[in-house]
């Protein structure tokens, strides 16, 4: 009986085996050739660590094919091959610290040493592995990881690359030096990439890495050209007619001071416990760092017991990589509700089956808006990608290829606001629909003093959204004036509040009682005022009532203001309910003005055109002070323009002004006229 039973298992095991390589191999060419995954390193970490299993259950069954045996890919037929003169290999990875204890008593047992060896630690940078060949310190070559043995030439591509040096610097470069490091886009170029993509209705990149991989292995170089590319080193291949340290670290130091580029982030450390805190700060600063990482690797330092410790099918013994958790999930949108923001703005919501994405579980994400539904056609039901980036909101990536069932639903934007009933608008060339009920819908006033009442708006201490929301609720509140009426007994009643923290929100209220100008005009929640462009407008104008008489055309003379913020915030302050806020609002608070503008405005009325190339400060830097000592900065020169200043090779406005007769003035005759 227990033999038929076990037959019976081997045979579904083995089946399992067929059915998890299979899988594998379709996902990973999907992965490394098309650059276009359909499903999350996750679940693909998952079914590969399945297949471990089994095979290690049944040495018997390890094929050289299976994907466990395997580096990567072959490579694309479209480039010209490259052997490498020494295999490329994977790393293998560990998730825990059970795993890691593993790992170094794999690694203690083989070496058999007194301590513990020293661990050169570093950020498991996202990206694609290349190989650069140096020949005398020149760049002749560069080739992509392949499948460890052959690569595909992208030697034209990587020169795109600034960070690449095209000749090494400095003394005792090896004759032949093969250099091999990641190609990553940094995120802030992955996210203008995929902006740019949007705006221009082409295809977007799931995520860094894949957007890494896809400019990389292009067959025009002009095209990876244009992507924002970077490069950092970590190991040597190939080294002849030339001798390298032995150590890791100072291998990377070496290579350093030849001009490859290194990652800062590296450390010199010993043991686990140093391995643990290194992976800990460097998940800590992870969402801080500017690429993506997704793990850290430890490697043994000292090269002679790398070589001692050699390698297995696919991966050095001498290294590990320690990966985090996954910012990347799959899980299904059981539903998708619409929430109404400060400005009317509707976002749809995706109502999740909870998942553990990025160390946390994740029930709700946004889709954005409805041109974002469409573009990605996500519908209720799906199955979906999922992301979590540190505290960036969740979000819906996209809709896993090919898993669409028949019963899924299209999402509807309802007709009217879901909180007070007003009609929803979609305004021609606004992604976001609205809701149009202002003052009077009760999600935006509650969201309005939410914003109000925030760190860097107001900043009063104690009052949290809930509070927010049930003082709205119970109607304690309406606008963000009521705050500063508030009685201590009126919140004392409130749910989970006392007599002591009702009193401590008084005082907080209290303390908020003397903004700074830009705090006041970023607390008032005009779209798309945010910090910055308060501050520019507090430090210009220097005064509120200023702000709320300037026109449109004046507004934008200030940096950052363009005719859409403009708009924005002439519309804000014409409206008659903003006005009667506002109003109230100065009877209850001291605004403190900024410095420099409690003087008066010395060049108030007049008129200035800036032309030519100034030598003391930027043009920028002189409309602003122009502007906040009163003046205005017109881009033309007219009849009415007061003064023209004019610096290094100035113009037809020079000779304009000259033909007018208006008065011409350099950088010293702007200071008096400033100081005056
Ligand atoms: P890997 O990412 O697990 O580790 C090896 C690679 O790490 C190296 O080749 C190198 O490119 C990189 N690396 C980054 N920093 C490094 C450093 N400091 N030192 C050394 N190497 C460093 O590698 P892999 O073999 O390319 O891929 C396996 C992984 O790819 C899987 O874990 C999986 O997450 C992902 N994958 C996903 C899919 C999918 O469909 N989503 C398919 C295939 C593979």
């Amino acid at each position: 009986m227990a033999t038929i039973k076990s037959g019976s298992q081997l045979k579904k095991d083995s089946l399992r085996i067929d059915q998890l390589r299979e899988q594998l191999n379709r996902y990973s060419y999907l992965y490394y050739v098309l650059d276009n995954p359909e499903i999350p390193d996750s679940e693909y970490d998952r079914l590969y660590r399945e297949l471990q299993q089994l095979e290690q259950k049944y040495p018997d069954l390890v094929t050289p094919d299976s994907p466990t045996q395997r580096v990567g890919e072959l490579p694309l037929e479209s480039f010209t091959q490259v052997t490498h003169r020494v295999p490329m290999l994977s790393l293998d990875n560990v998730f825990s610290e059970d795993e890691l204890e593993a790992f170094f008593k794999r690694v203690n047992d083989r070496l058999e040493l007194d301590e513990e060896p020293d661990i050169n630690a570093e950020p498991k940078l996202d990206g694609l592995a290349v190989s650069l060949i140096y020949e005398d310190g020149l760049f002749i070559q560069a080739a992509t990881r392949g499948d460890g043995a052959t690569g595909e030439n992208v030697t034209q591509n990587v020169k795109t690359i600034h960070s690449v040096p095209l000749r090494l610097m400095g003394k005792g470069i090896p004759g032949l030096l093969e250099v091999r490091g990641e190609v990553f886009m940094p995120r802030e170029g992955f996210n203008k990439l995929n902006k740019r993509a949007l705006e221009n209705g082409d295809k977007t990149f799931v995520n860094p890495r894949n957007a890494a991989a896809g400019s990389l292995r292009q067959l025009d170089p002009k095209i990876t050209a244009s992507r924002p590319l970077a490069f950092y080193c970590y190991s040597t291949g190939a080294v002849e007619r030339g001798d390298l340290p032995n150590t890791q670290d100072s291998v990377l130091l070496q290579l350093q001071k030849w001009g490859l580029p290194v990652c800062p982030e590296i450390k010199l450390i010993k043991g686990i416990k140093d391995c643990i805190s290194y992976y800990e700060t460097i998940q800590r600063q992870r969402d801080d760092l500017p690429y993506d990482i997704d793990g850290v690797v430890y490697k043994v330092n000292k090269l002679a017991l790398q070589n001692r410790l050699g390698f297995v099918a696919r991966a050095p013994r001498w290294a590990i990589a320690h990966k985090f958790p996954a910012q990347e999930e799959v899980t299904y949108i059981s539903n998708v509700d619409f929430q109404v923001g400060r400005t009317g703005a509707i976002t749809p919501v995706a109502r999740l089956q909870p998942v553990f994405v990025g160390g946390v579980t994740v029930s709700n994400a946004t889709l954005h808006n409805m041109d974002e539904i469409e573009r990605k056609d996500v519908r209720i039901g799906d199955k979906v990608f999922i992301r979590r980036a540190g505290d960036v909101i969740p979000e819906v990536v996209r809709v896993v290829p090919g898993s669409r069932k028949r019963n899924v639903k299209k999402i509807k934007l309802p007709e009217h606001c879901p909180v007070c009933g007003s009609d929803i608008e979609r305004i021609e060339g606004e992604a976001a629909a609205r809701c149009t009920g202002g003052l009077i819908c009760k999600a935006q006033r509650t969201e309005a003093i939410k914003h109000f009442a925030s760190r860097k708006a107001m900043d009063i201490d104690g009052l949290g959204d809930r509070l927010v929301e049930q003082m709205v609720e119970s109607g304690l509140i309406e606008t963000v004036v009521d705050l500063f009426r508030l009685k201590v007994d009126e919140i004392a009643g409130l749910e989970r509040m006392g007599q002591k923290s009702a009193e401590n929100l008084i005082a907080a209220i209290d303390n908020s009682r003397k903004p700074a100008l830009a705090k006041l005009i970023y607390a008032l929640g005009i779209r798309e005022v945010g910090e910055a462009t308060a501050r520019s407008l507090a430090s210009s104008f220097g005064n509120l009532q200023v702000i709320m008489d300037t026109d449109e055309d004046v507004l934008q003379q200030i940096q950052d203001i363009g005719p859409i913020v403009a708009k924005h915030i002439t519309h804000f302050f014409a409206q008659a309910h903003n006005q009667q806020v506002i109003k109230q609002l100065l009877k209850e608070i001291d605004i403190q003005l900024p410095e420099v503008n409690k003087d008066k405005q010395v060049l108030s009325g007049k008129t200035f055109v800036i032309t030519g190339t100034l030598s003391e400060m930027t043009r920028d830097e002189a409309k602003e002070r122009l502007l906040s000592a009163g003046a205005k900065v017109s881009g033309s020169v007219s009849a009415k323009t007061d003064y023209v200043l004019a610096g290094d090779k100035a113009g037809s406005k020079l000779a304009r002004a000259e033909k007018l007769g208006v008065e011409v003035i350099d950088e010293a005759r702007l200071r008096e006229l400033l100081s005056s």
